[in-house]
């Protein structure tokens, strides 16, 4: 676990059906201590669910959760019934025992990875290959004010966020099963979001994921043949290029990368060499905070509808962090921002090429997307 900064205090409590929780305090009467976190959940909860289980996709070689039990899960409920609002607010006790938090995380109630997760029957088949999905699944909410998101976030709270995501990624990589931790953020319903509280997610996987695996491929490739970082010198091409650059400050560059994939996708990465964010310095996490957001509030500026409002923008928002356990020495931490919206009212999907083989096509210019979230800096 990381050292807490003493601007948070870090509470850690049960939910009835043994899940942990966790407050993650950064304002009175919190913070002081003077009133404790010691709210119980009374919801008869019954028997925690088990995640399911892992099957081998031997064509790829990539892990598929199959998780038959998430299909029950909480599907987009009336705002007096969300599961993430302090309880009392709501009709029915939430998630959060407490009448209110700043920033809390807990272990997901329909998890498709659980420390809890049954032995799948085995197949005699040497190519039907099954493992128990082995890892965590947990929940961050970014602020107990149901009609908030991250954007409309106080720097000092996105930092207080920031503190618990490297709080978390540091406890979940110890776990003996994960091989990778994952901090992501589904944002608007067009992403396929099923709860509107502003809230993120933490997977932490008992394998090391795809797209990580081909990242981390290329980056152990450009090590051998220069001795160097890759993600360092795209970093670095990028500032000299300059183009793609959305915004700079002193720790963090903003850019569009040179082959973007999707209509609106932006990366945020730090100048210094970091594996993850447990890694990053005070200063950096103070800076991340406000050129994160900085960065959310110019993708909410980026489209407008016909009477010139702008429309909030759906986005997908994951850290990439180097896997637990093995190239740890060449990766290096970055967020990538992603949206399907590729104008007013209409999405981009992904069709044939793109999900039949991966052969992308994105019909907007990555220079044209840099230079309107320039534009957009300054409301
Ligand atoms: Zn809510």
């Amino acid at each position: 676990m990381t050292t807490i900064p003493a601007r948070l205090r870090r509470t850690a409590t049960t939910l009835a059906d043994g899940r942990e929780l966790i407050y993650f305090d950064d304002t009175e009467p919190w913070l002081s201590g003077e009133t404790s976190r010691d709210a119980v959940d009374h919801r008869p909860l019954g028997a925690r669910a088990a995640a399911g289980e892992m099957r081998l996709d031997a064509l790829t070689g990539d892990w598929v959760a199959i998780a038959g039990h998430r299909l029950n899960r909480t599907f987009l409920p009336p705002a007096d019934e969300c599961p993430l609002c302090p309880t009392g607010r709501g009709t029915v006790p939430s998630e959060i025992p407490a009448d209110d938090y700043d920033v809390v995380v807990f272990e997901n109630r329909f998890p498709s990875f659980s420390a809890l997760a049954g032995a799948p029957e085995t197949s005699a088949e040497p190519l039907l290959a099954a493992r128990p999905a082995h890892g965590r699944c947990e929940v961050v909410c970014f602020t107990s004010d149901h009609g908030a998101a991250f954007a409309s976030l106080t720097p000092r709270r996105a930092r207080t966020v920031i503190d618990a995501w490297a709080d978390r990624t540091a406890e979940l990589s110890a776990i003996d099963e994960v091989e990778q931790v994952f901090c992501f953020e589904n944002r608007g319903q067009e992403i396929g979001v099923t709860l509107h509280h502003p809230h993120g997610q933490i997977y932490a996987y008992p394998y090391v994921a795809p797209r990580t695996r081909q990242l981390l491929a290329q980056a152990r490739a450009h090590h051998e043949r220069t001795g160097r970082l890759l993600g360092a010198d795209i970093l670095e091409s990028e500032r000299r290029d300059g183009s793609r650059v959305v915004l700079s400050g002193r720790h963090w560059t903003a850019y569009v990368p040179y082959a973007a994939r999707w209509p609106v996708e932006v990366h945020l990465a730090p100048h210094r060499d970091v594996p993850d964010l447990a890694a990053l310095e005070d200063e950096e996490r103070d800076e991340l905070a406000e050129v994160y957001l900085d960065l959310l509030r110019r993708l909410d500026r980026y489209y407008v509808d016909a009477a010139g409002d702008p429309i909030p923008l759906p986005y997908i928002a994951g850290w990439h962090q180097a896997p637990v356990r093995e190239g740890r020495a060449v990766s290096r931490l970055h967020l990538q921002v992603m949206s399907v919206l590729r104008a007013p009212g209409k999405l981009k999907y992904l069709a044939g090429s793109e999900s039949g083989v991966g052969g992308w096509v994105n019909d907007v210019p990555p220079e044209q997307v840099a230079a309107r979230l320039r534009e957009v800096g300054t409301p």
